[in-house]
């Protein structure tokens, strides 16, 4: 399709009233905007329950990426058409052509239907008369075509509204959830795991701009595991407007673990040190909850002993996506969205700094308080805070 391409934006889940609603609406067409920022000039304008995008590329190429952001729940490549049924019907066999051409080339037979959506009723022809017309004028110029109303391979669509007209023979799935941004901020811990990546897309389909968080212990983990997570991060940076990655140095707070706690406890103390310095992170930011990847039996530190343990450090709610999740599902997921390869990217998390032989399964929040009580808590917190960077990250 030529450039400077219409594009229909469809969206969901905005049954809500009133303000709301406009709030919804808004933040969609600027997440739209940013997601097209390298295409020129970008308008985007809102006929009745619809988006209408357009920008300096091709149909294609827009849709595409309007195709990942969050609240879309379908995008078309529309070719608009004057109000007149000769015009509209002339868009429609070159529209028809087109496709037939690109995706249709040497199939013996298409399964083919016109449907048409009159939200204008002043236009003459009825719903069901123009489909029959369209056909009548699309199908001799191309034997392939045979009607299956209901289950077509190729459906040629117009939309006939007050303002115009628009003929469109894809649709594109979007992703589906609530605009990112509506639901305010989240912060994730993202390791260089499998799960957290995938936990940090399910807060962003729920409408949650999330920042990153993670502990790097260097120089007991190499400059490779900051790469993987800067890496991730970018991967994820594609599916809302701006993106920032909080890197925290981690080795202090492990030695200090190392050398002054009970073994038994070190990885939930890592945690729990985790959680905190994360709740400080997302206080100053206007954070209002901590999200991470664990899910519940999947590894020692995630029974929900441990979890209660873990999460009572924590100075805000901790949502988790996964928490009833099996690998294999995560896994499914992490593919789809595109992590799992760099998941997998071999680079070793400060999890496993000076792991003991035995980690306590079932912790007790008294009994980590007193393997606590052997650190300054407050001065290594402090120190981890202060040389944190803060990274924009550009997906
Ligand atoms: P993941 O695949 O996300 O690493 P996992 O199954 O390996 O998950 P754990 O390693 O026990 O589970 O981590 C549980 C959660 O703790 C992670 O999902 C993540 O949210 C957080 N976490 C673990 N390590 C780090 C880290 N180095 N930096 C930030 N968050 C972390
Ligand atoms: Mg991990």
């Amino acid at each position: 399709m030529e450039p400077n391409a219409q594009v229909f934006v469809r969206y969901g889940e905005l049954s809500l009233k009133g303000g709301n609603r406009a709030f919804f609406e808004r933040t969609l067409k600027n997440n739209l905007r940013a997601a097209l920022a390298d295409f020129g000039e970008v308008k985007v304008h809102g006929i009745r329950g619809r988006l209408l995008v357009s920008a300096q590329a091709s149909g294609a190429r827009i849709a595409e990426k309007c195709s990942r952001v969050f609240g879309v729940t379908s995008v078309s490549p529309a070719v608009p058409a004057l109000l007149d049924v000769d015009a509209i019907t002339e868009v429609a066999r070159q529209c028809a052509a087109e496709t037939i051409a690109n995706q249709f080339m040497g199939k013996e037979q298409v399964r083919f239907r016109t449907k048409v959506n009159r939200a204008e009723k002043r236009f003459p022809l009825m719903s069901r008369d123009f489909e029959i017309h369209l056909a009548d004028a699309i199908m001799p110029e191309h034997p392939q075509l045979k009607v299956d109303l209901s289950n077509p391979e190729l459906t040629l669509e117009v939309d006939v509204r007050s303002e115009g007209a628009w003929v469109f023979s894809s649709r594109l799935p979007g992703p589906g959830g609530l605009p990112v941004g509506t639901m305010g901020r989240a912060f994730c811990l993202l390791s260089g795991g499998i799960d957290s990546p995938v936990a940090a897309w399910m807060a962003m389909k729920r409408g949650m701009r999330v920042e990153f968080v993670s502990f790097y212990s260097f120089p007991h983990v190499g400059p490779q595991s900051r790469e993987k997570i800067i890496t991730l991060a970018e991967k994820l940076a594609g599916w809302q407007p701006t993106t920032v990655l909080h890197m925290v140095p981690f080795a202090e707070y492990q030695e200090a673990v190392r050398d002054e706690c009970p073994p038994a406890y070190r990885t939930v103390l890592y945690r729990r040190a985790m959680q905190r310095i994360s709740t400080r992170i997302a206080w100053r930011r206007k954070g209002k909850v901590l999200i991470t990847g664990e899910s519940v039996g999947q590894v020692a530190s995630q029974t929900l002993e441990n979890m209660t343990v873990i999460e009572e450090a924590s100075g805000l709610p901790v949502l988790r996506p996964l928490v009833t999740f099996d690998k294999t599902e995560t896994i499914q997921w992490a593919r789809a969205i595109g992590t799992y390869e760099l998941s997998n990217l071999p680079a070793p998390d400060c999890c496993t700094v000076f792991q003991p032989e035995r980690p306590v399964i079932y912790g007790r929040i008294e009994e980590a308080h007193e393997a606590e009580a052997f650190l300054d808590v407050d001065a290594l917190t402090l120190n981890a805070l202060r040389n944190t960077e803060l990274l924009r990250i550009e997906a």
